[in-house]
């Protein structure tokens, strides 16, 4: 047999298990049930990286209390432009997943109602969230936000974080019932589950890819994969490739020699939680509370008390705190951060580096603070907090992309950017923020950039509707239609807006 017939031919190459390529095999084997799939994961685990529940904060991010989607404007304003567009992403991914569990395709138990709340402290932050209050609640996807600043009110929302607060401290927060805590780990294993028993898909734990390269004659891409098992490589050939690699898909994506890839670069930033080990304090705290992100510091690094339901358990964190490592992977090498630099980006990576002190300082700063000083952090949330009764547990990594802005210059974004080749044979997804929640946007947005004639048809398009009743509908301005939908994969998911327990 020669070596092209023993090659494997497949209509998809997913790479990495996490939740990302996940959301797309599900996508795909619903829109075209007879295509091929092979999904590769180097580790021995599906979902082990950043959608495992412990390496993120697990919070269905909709800008019901994360501050950094409303930035303060000059004009004293508040822009909530990012606000109403994750809110609403979160919203097409609460459908894409009621209608899986609908149709008996995963469970439900993935996720569960925490209400999420912003804290701040002092005269000039409560003005803001006032404001922000009374900015956002004028879209029907905010109607229902509390505020208060009266301690009593604030003592019934997070008893915990009022327990020997001085009745002269000024403190106010906000309150969303509809917020939600989910176990992305666990929602990836289940879709992977579903995927597993799909005709024409093979899931390959301990297969790690090692290269991506076009045929000669251009019509497919050949992945070069390991069996880290076995120690022998083989080479699959597909139309189409996903590099949902988290960390490891900068170097997966200058491999394939894309022209698109070019120019991007990444910057590591590794995150720390303090986790509760008293199950007593667990128990007095149900709520995520969200506060404001110390200067310089990442808009992902925003401090936050965390109720977390992980396979279910009711768990309590703080944190992150953020820091430097050169590993793109929590699993990864000390050596991903310095072999990703190449001749087309180094240029952006050293202007990032020269423009972005404050960010350098803050990493500084956060990698010395001692345990004491951790705990510091934590009381300005929880007076009380004592050492001994929490323990640090090591996040997931982040890398954030650098790119070439339209003047050519190096600049650090901390979204997610999907990169594509020309012809849609071939994508990848950098960045990690905001994350999970969005995968279902982010992947119909791959959708519509690689697969553009089979999203015209009506057979594509009458699935993507059933699956995702609103899609192509504006939720922000149409509060007869977010009402419908909030009630449907309310019931579906089973989320019951819950309240903050008395004291
Ligand atoms: C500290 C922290 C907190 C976060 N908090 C939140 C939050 O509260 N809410 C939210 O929505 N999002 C959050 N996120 C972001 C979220 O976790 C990520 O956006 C999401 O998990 C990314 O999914 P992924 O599938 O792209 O990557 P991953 O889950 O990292 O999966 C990538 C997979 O690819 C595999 N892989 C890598 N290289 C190779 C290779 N060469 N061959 C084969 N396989 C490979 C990896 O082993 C891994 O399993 C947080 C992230 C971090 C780090």
């Amino acid at each position: 047999m020669s070596r092209k017939q023993e090659e494997q031919t497949v209509d998809a190459v997913l790479i990495g298990a996490g939740i990302m390529s996940a959301t797309l095999g599900v996508f795909l084997k619903q829109l075209q049930p007879d295509w091929t799939i092979e999904v590769l994961e180097r580790l021995d685990e599906v979902a082990a990286e950043s959608s495992a529940a412990w390496n993120n904060a697990g919070t269905g991010h909709s800008a019901l209390c994360e501050l950094n989607y409303t930035p303060e404007k000059e004009d004293g304003t508040v822009d909530c432009t990012k606000a109403y567009k994750i809110n609403e992403q979160f919203e097409t991914s609460k459908q894409f997943w009621a209608y899986l569990v609908e149709n008996g395709l995963i469970k439900s138990d993935f996720i569960q109602s925490v209400p999420h709340m912003s804290f701040v402290r002092g005269e000039k932050d409560a003005a803001f969230l006032k404001k922000r209050v009374a900015t956002l609640t004028q879209s029907p996807l905010f109607e229902g936000m509390q505020y208060s600043d009266d301690h009593d009110t604030l003592r019934s929302w997070f008893p915990l974080m009022m327990e020997h607060r001085g009745p002269e401290e000024k403190v106010a927060a906000t309150k969303m019932d509809i917020g939600t805590d989910v176990n992305f780990g666990a929602l990836t294993w289940s879709m992977i589950r579903y995927l597993f028993r799909q005709p024409g898909v093979g899931i390959h734990v301990a297969h790690e890819v090692k290269d991506v390269e076009r045929s000669e004659d251009g019509q497919y891409w050949e992945i070069k994969v390991r069996n880290m098992t076995t120690d022998q490589s083989r080479t699959i050939r597909s139309r189409f490739v996903f590099i949902g690699a988290g960390g490891g898909a900068l170097h997966l994506l200058e491999k394939s020699g894309i022209p698109e890839a070019k120019g991007y670069g990444g910057f590591p930033v590794s995150g720390q939680w303090l986790r509760c080990i008293n199950p007593d304090i667990i128990e007095r705290h149900h709520a995520k509370v969200y506060g404001k992100a110390a200067v310089g510091a990442p808009p992902m690094s925003v401090p936050h008390l965390d109720s977390r339901m992980i396979n279910g358990k009711k768990e309590l964190l703080f944190g992150p705190f953020a820091g430097f490592s050169t590993k793109f992977l929590k699993n990864g090498s000390y050596m991903d951060l310095p072999t990703s630099i190449k001749l087309n980006n180094i240029v952006p990576m050293i202007q990032v580096g020269l423009h972005n002190m404050q960010l350098t300082k803050y990493l500084i700063q956060q990698v010395r603070l001692s345990p004491e000083e951790k705990l510091e952090a934590l009381q300005e949330f929880y007076p009380d907090a004592k050492l001994d009764d929490w323990e640090l547990a090591i996040a997931g990594q982040r890398v954030q992309v650098i790119k070439k802005d339209k003047n050519g210059d190096g600049i650090l974004e901390f979204g997610t950017e999907l990169v594509h080749a020309a012809d849609g044979s071939i994508a990848a997804l950098l960045g990690a923020s905001p994350g999970a929640s969005t995968s279902v946007s982010v992947m119909l947005d791959l959708l519509k950039a690689c697969f553009a004639e089979e999203m015209q048809t009506p057979a594509w398009q009458s699935k993507l509707q059933q699956m995702i009743p609103a899609y192509g509908q504006h939720l922000a301005t149409d509060g007869g239609l977010l009402d419908k939908t909030r009630a449907w994969t309310s019931s579906v998911l089973q989320l019951k807006p819950s309240i903050a327990e008395p004291v």
